[in-house]
């Protein structure tokens, strides 16, 4: 063994840290996908990273290591509602623990982002669409002009085989012409639009490109994104589950703290809009409504009630910043330099 490097193990075997295995993916060899995503995790809950951060992270990092298993496996869904769970409670709560109730649900965060969502891929739905590939290499494969569409496993057959042909049976309502895999107009099956077809047809909202357009900074488009969905827990929307609850804005003491009240009627968000009326038109305009959350967390908080000047400053340094770095990238955003050096 030590002559041949070799080493001593027993099944199931690995191939790049996958295990190979003919039969069913049990709950114990997704335990290694999901420890494998879990020591990430960990990793990153010591370091402060904002929500958008947190959200990037989870959309590459996690989802690649996802991807090299859920290529070639039906995983079990045990597995995937763990690694949902995971994801979830990192982008919420920072660590694997579940420390604060999401703002948005799972399913809208799943959405595309012109629908509203994040982008962030649905697991158990994206397993499927990853399978289907491997469906139509099987069709192309080995039963070539036979009809596959029409064909149903024997009873006896292994699991995997049924779920072979269940995948089957959910796709072919999708295929426009069987026994071709043409899907929704395109000539060839890919993965993101059988993947786009699963998830069904959402519409698409009107706001999509608001939070994410290049010209926002990505923390500040994640609040602005919670804000358009009437979603951030503001003390009006909090009282609905707690009783006796005190509802009066942090800021001005004057009315009931909800969305239009906060960020718009507010005295303390008047001078904030006030105070950086210049900046208006300039990209990174959406920052007044990140400074103004994060001021009511201060107050609400640390009972600390952060002077308007001071903001309106820090908001013109970002928006300064900002612009610095898009015109260090591209030459459009020129234009912005004369307008930034006169305030
Ligand atoms: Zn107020």
């Amino acid at each position: 063994m030590q002559i041949t490097g070799f080493k001593d193990s027993s099944f199931s075997l690995r191939y790049l840290g996958v295990p190979i295995t003919a039969g069913r993916l049990t709950k114990n060899e997704c335990t290694k996908l999901v420890e494998k995503i879990l020591a990430g995790v960990r990793i990153w809950a010591t370091k402060s990273l904002s929500f958008a951060g947190r959200a990037r992270l989870i959309s590459s990092v996690i989802f690649g290591m996802y991807a090299c298993w859920a290529t070639i496996f039906i995983l079990p869904n045990t597995g995937l509602d763990k690694i949902t769970q995971i994801c979830r409670n990192y982008l919420w709560s920072g660590s694997k623990d579940a420390k604060r109730k999401p703002h948005i649900s799972w399913v809208t965060t799943c959405l595309s982002k012109s629908q509203g969502g994040l982008g962030i891929k649905d697991f158990g739905t994206r397993n499927k669409a990853l399978i289907a590939k491997l469906v139509k290499w099987i069709h192309g494969k080995y039963l070539k002009s036979n009809s596959w569409w029409s064909y149903h496993p024997p009873k006896d057959c292994s699991w995997y085989k049924r779920k072979i042909c269940f995948i089957k049976e959910l796709f072919k309502e999708g295929s426009t012409s069987p026994p071709h895999w043409n899907w929704l107009g395109k000539p060839e099956y890919t993965v993101s639009i059988g993947y786009k077809w699963l998830m069904g047809d959402q519409r698409k909202v009107t706001w999509a490109r608001i939070p994410w357009t290049r010209t926002v900074i990505l923390r500040h488009g994640f609040i602005v994104w919670v804000l358009l969905q009437h979603r951030l827990p503001t003390k009006a929307k909090l009282s609905k589950y707690i009783t006796d609850m005190d509802t009066l804005c942090p800021l001005c003491h004057q009315a009931i703290e909800e969305d239009s009240h906060l960020f718009y009627d507010c005295e303390y968000a008047k001078e904030i809009w006030g105070g950086h009326k210049p900046l208006v038109g300039l990209p990174g305009e959406y920052t007044g409504v990140y400074y103004i959350w994060r001021a009511r967390n201060v107050a609400l908080f640390k009972q600390t009630q952060w002077a308007t000047p001071s903001v309106v400053k820090e908001i013109k340094e970002q928006i300064k910043t900002r612009i610095l770095f898009l015109h260090s990238i591209s030459a459009r955003y020129s234009l912005y330099i004369d307008r930034l050096l006169s305030i």
